[in-house]
């Protein structure tokens, strides 16, 4: 394995900062394992506080300076060519990073290829916008000329988790250098590799230094650092609930911008009259793809009576077909959990769906990898029999685990579906037109798919209702995200 992975990296395992590769100052590292097998695949620079103090004052040197190359003085199109060209990088390197991605996170390469190519669609997309950030003139009272200018927020903190790496950490830097913030990005300890391999790319296509920072590091020193940090503007933060209310918290004390992006227990609602073989491929793909390690997956399957046991069939067979395999073959279609944390807290729903009395139909334990009992497989498991108020039905389990329940009209899936703190995704799979309406205005939740699951396009707003956070990613919306606007007033009399 560590063969394998020297041959796809580019960067040091150091931290990013100013532009230059460093160590930690305390010069800890730690160690990053490959989840199919648990071997320990590269160590990395740990991030401290004196690490993270470092960038952020890089980052805001970054920000401040103005001179005809400086980020703040570079004109719109040419930040815009800078982004295309980190795209271009991205994109002619994606058969490594994808491969990096699946040796750090587990996941089967042909996720991983889709990962990186909407990695790279996300900086292409916000290439174009950093010409069209423009203001308004506004027709107030009185002889004045009143205009906006839409302004970078500053210097933005980013922590993502490990489910998507290099995607998590596009969402973010991408955006937030279109609108000329300038960025200190902190990946998650499972998964630092390829966000290392985006300050790289960064530096090759002669990014200023100190525009792009990358600490390597733990959420409770090196995150934390970020978010308590005095002169950071803005922390866009996705992961679990828990931490998201921790940052907002935290933040509070400096009163940063704040956008979260939280967990989900995604209602994915199957009616009698839905085509009822895409509905199974649909629901299958809804929970099992990223081994169910992702914030949208369709974690409870709602299912009108009368197809109930139908569709069950259907995606118990599937289930059972779907089998651990070396994530670097682009056949396998199921990867690990992230790490041991992640298989224990999975293993652990399981048991306690099986104790407040839900029917395990499919999987329902470890799986072993290549005949021996390593790495962090989990069975894809489906609950039939599940009641709506069992843990499984309403806490995010992050793992290959489907609850089923049953419900007999359209008013009960609303309630069923609506019944939860979270409000990140849903899907609706019926051939009633006007249903399918109905249905999409009475979901509480940022996104809601008809007759599919889980497309999403670096154009197209994404995030959450209710608990699942706030602040839209993508599309337009997350400009708003990292620029602020400013009222100019000009007297003419
Ligand atoms: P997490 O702790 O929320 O991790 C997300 C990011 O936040 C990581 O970079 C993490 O660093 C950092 N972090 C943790 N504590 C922090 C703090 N006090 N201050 C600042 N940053 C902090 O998620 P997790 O522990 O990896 O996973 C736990 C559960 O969260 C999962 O089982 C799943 O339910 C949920 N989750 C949801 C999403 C999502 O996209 N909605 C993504 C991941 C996980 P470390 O890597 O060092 O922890
Ligand atoms: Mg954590």
């Amino acid at each position: 394995m560590a063969t394998t992975i020297a041959a796809e990296r580019q960067a040091p395992g150091q931290l990013f900062i100013g532009g230059q590769w460093v160590d930690a100052q305390s010069g800890a590292t730690f160690e990053t394992v490959h989840p199919a097998t648990g071997e320990p695949i590269a160590r990395v620079a740990e991030a401290g506080e004196a690490d993270v103090d470092a960038a952020v004052r890089a980052a805001r040197r970054a920000f401040a300076e103005t001179g005809a190359r400086s980020w703040g003085g570079l004109d719109a199109a040419d930040r815009g060519t800078l982004l295309w060209r980190i795209a271009d990088m991205l994109e002619r390197r994606q058969d490594e990073l994808a491969r990096l991605e699946v040796l750090d996170n587990g996941k089967p390469l042909r996720e991983a290829r889709i990962d990186i190519r909407e990695a790279v669609d996300a900086f292409r997309y916000y290439a174009g916008w950093c010409t069209k950030l423009q203001g308004d003139t506004i027709p107030v009272r009185g002889n004045v000329l009143n205009y906006t200018l839409r302004e970078p927020v500053g210097v933005v903190g980013a922590i993502i988790p490990w489910n998507f790496p290099l995607l998590m950490a596009a969402w973010k830097v991408a955006p937030a250098l279109a609108c000329a913030n300038t960025v200190v990005l902190k990946p998650a300890e499972q998964t630092p590799l390829s966000a290392l391999e985006l300050a790289a790319a960064a530096q090759e296509v002669g990014l200023p230094a100190g525009v792009l920072n990358v600490v390597t590091g733990f959420g409770e020193t090196a995150g934390a650092a970020l978010v308590r940090h005095p002169d950071v503007d803005k922390i866009a933060f996705t992961g679990s609930t828990e931490v998201g209310r921790t940052i907002m918290r935290e933040a509070a004390g400096t009163l940063k911008k704040v956008s979260l992006e939280l967990g989900g227990k995604s209602p994915n609602i199957v009616f009698a009259d839905a085509d009822l073989d895409a509905a199974a491929r649909g629901a299958f793909a809804a929970i099992f793809y990223n081994a169910g390690q992702a914030c949208t997956a369709g974690s409870r399957l709602l299912v009108q009576q009368e197809i109930h046991d139908a569709l069950l069939d259907k995606l118990v067979e599937r289930a059972r077909k779907l089998q651990p395999g070396d994530p670097l073959d682009p056949g396998t279609r199921l990867g690990p959990m992230v790490s041991q944390e992640q298989l224990d807290r999975v293993l652990n729903y399981i048991e306690r769906g099986r104790a407040e009395g839900a029917r395990v139909v499919a999987g329902g334990g470890r799986a072993d990898y290549a005949g021996e009992r390593r790495g962090y497989w989990v069975e894809p498991t489906i609950f039939a029999g599940v009641a709506p108020d069992h843990t499984i039905a309403r806490e995010e389990i992050f793992g290959p685990v489907l609850a089923v329940l049953p419900f007999a009209d359209e008013e009960q899936a609303v309630t069923l579906a609506n019944d939860t703190i979270y409000g990140l995704a849903a899907a609706v799979w019926t051939r009633d037109l006007k249903r399918a309406h109905r249905m999409a205005r009475r979901i509480h939740a940022g996104t809601v798919w008809v007759n599919t699951y889980h497309p999403l396009d670096a154009a197209s707003p994404f995030g959450g209702y209710k608990q699942s956070g706030f602040g839209r990613e993508l599309g337009a919306s997350a400009l708003d995200l990292y620029t602020q606007t400013k009222s100019v007033w000009i007297d003419l009399s």
